[in-house]
């Protein structure tokens, strides 16, 4: 497990580096959720941080995060160990002048672009989801007890299809490898559909209420119809049918009239004799 996502980690800072321009030392922007969370279970943040991106790391603490911080450490709010650690990191000056939330003061730090680049580290929930919505912006929180830097957001994918578009060219890999995905893909979608409707004709129940159909269907044609006609004709025409044998007996053709009907052919043979 530990390769595999150490695997998925390194393709993951590879994306930001290739697509967006990262480079080492790689700037990580910390919360006060997150500090607090590295106090907790008393870990090394600046090592475990240039483990996982696999590069040197600068850490940034705005100090609007850091007033935070102080106001609840002063209220006796923050687990123990907390405003050390904050301490320990670098603090550049706010780029706003007016009063923000440690939430708004991150939000500005990014701004639309994230053009320098800051990897950010939160446990806020709700943040994680708006910095999600801007291109290009790693994340790295604390899940399940570990520390984890969360896969390129689909925004960030799209931006990245869309610059791939704009400048591959015909040949490149990427490109083919794009075409051939989605070749595959529809392939897939039209076997699985020939599958279907095959699978609905192997269906023994189908097979089976096929044959019932087929075989009231043969069974309506010829029986019930003559039948009826020849029920009519004996119950209707019983004296007349007699008339009728006796004329047609001269052409000597009435045997095929005859032998349909078991009761005529008795009344025939009562005629003959
Ligand atoms: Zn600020």
């Amino acid at each position: 497990m530990r390769i595999k996502r150490g695997k998925q980690y390194k393709k993951t800072v590879m994306f930001y580096k290739t697509n967006f321009n990262f480079q080492e030392p790689y700037e990580i922007i910390l919360d006060g959720n997150f500090i607090q969370y590295c106090a907790k279970l008393h870990w090394n943040v600046k090592e475990m941080l240039m483990k996982l991106v696999g590069g040197i790391v600068h850490i940034k603490l705005s100090p609007c995060v850091y007033r935070e911080l102080k106001d609840l450490h002063k209220s006796d709010k923050l687990i123990a160990g907390t405003i050390n650690i904050a301490k320990s990191f670098r603090q550049d000056e706010c780029k706003h002048e007016e009063i923000l939330t440690p939430t708004e003061c991150i939000l500005k730090m990014i701004g639309k672009k994230n053009r320098h680049h800051y990897f950010v580290a939160t446990q806020d929930v709700s943040l994680r989801e708006t910095l999600r919505k801007i291109p290009s912006v790693p994340l790295i929180y604390f899940k399940h007890g570990l520390m984890t830097l969360d896969p390129p957001s689909e925004v960030s994918l799209i931006k990245c299809q869309r610059k791939e578009k704009i400048k591959l060219k015909p040949e490149s890999s990427e490109k083919a490898n794009l075409k051939l995905m989605l070749k595959n893909a529809r392939i897939e979608k039209r076997e699985e559909e020939r599958q279907e409707k095959e699978s609905l004709y192997q269906d023994k129940d189908f097979k089976k209420m096929k044959i019932e159909l087929g075989v009231k269907r043969k069974a309506k044609g010829p029986n019930p119809l003559s039948c009826k006609k020849k029920q009519k004709i004996e119950d209707e025409e019983a004296p007349s049918a007699i008339k009728k044998i006796r004329r047609k007996r001269k052409p000597k053709d009435s045997s095929t009239q005859l032998t349909n009907n078991p009761s005529e052919g008795n009344e025939e043979s009562i005629i003959q004799e």
